[in-house]
């Protein structure tokens, strides 16, 4: 059984502010792009925390991104055995950059933008994230002139699961550490507030946990 890790809405905030520091030493993004809907309020919190005295706030954009099984599929053969012959993963877009408030792609070209997320898990959607974007500002940087600077993508989660990723990140963003996740945990299932009903009910085994069986500490 996959166990369970309560987050609170304190740890999340812990979390980001633990991060700012190593954001601010290694990528010092200039653009937020906050992946809908786990990504938006570590962004937001990020964002205060990123916030250098006599420089405006860090602007986020958003992308809404979800991950879709498939259902499964079975040939005539297998027709009523309910034998199983495919199941894939696919990353449906819901939501896109606004290019109206962006002014135009092109304002991402030689940007150093951060993509925020909750939980990197099987790595799909940060793979799918990561090609779309770079395939977006490529074309607005040729569009420019091959001169341009490179937009150089880092990624931020809360969590990272240690197992085995379906997706790819490039392998230079690994390699120049403009990957980071504040924790890394097995492979549980984390239960976030803002998608709690009950928040009372969230934060008592939040805190239960925290007394007894391995939890996720913020601090
Ligand atoms: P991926 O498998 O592409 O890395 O993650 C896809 C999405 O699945 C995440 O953005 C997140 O919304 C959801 N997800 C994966 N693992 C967890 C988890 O442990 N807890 C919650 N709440 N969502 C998760």
């Amino acid at each position: 059984m996959v166990e369970k890790v309560y987050v609170t809405y304190n740890d999340v905030h812990k979390l980001c502010q633990e991060a700012a520091p190593k954001i601010l030493a290694q990528f010092k993004p200039q653009l937020i792009i906050a992946i809908g809907g786990g990504g938006y309020v570590p962004a937001r919190i990020l964002r205060s925390f990123l916030k250098q005295p006599g420089s405006p706030n860090i602007p986020i954009q958003a992308i809404g991104l979800s991950l879709y099984e498939q259902l499964p599929v079975t040939d005539n053969a297998n027709a009523g055995t309910g034998v199983v012959d495919q199941i894939g993963t696919k990353v449906t877009r819901t939501q896109w950059l606004d290019l109206s408030s962006l002014g135009e792609m092109q304002n991402l070209v030689g940007k150093r933008i951060l993509i925020v997320d909750e939980v990197d898990d099987t790595r799909t959607t940060l793979e799918y994230a990561v090609k779309e974007l770079e395939k977006d500002v490529e074309e607005a940087r040729q569009k420019l002139g091959t001169n341009t600077e490179k937009t150089e993508f880092s990624i931020f989660v809360l969590h990272n699961k240690d197992k085995k990723k379906k997706g790819v990140l490039p392998s230079n963003m690994m390699e120049e550490s403009r990957y980071l996740a504040a924790r890394t945990i097995g492979d549980e299932w984390i239960c976030y507030p803002w998608e709690a009903t009950d928040i009372d009910a969230h934060d008592e085994l939040a805190k239960k946990q925290l007394n007894g069986n391995g939890a996720v500490k913020a601090q």
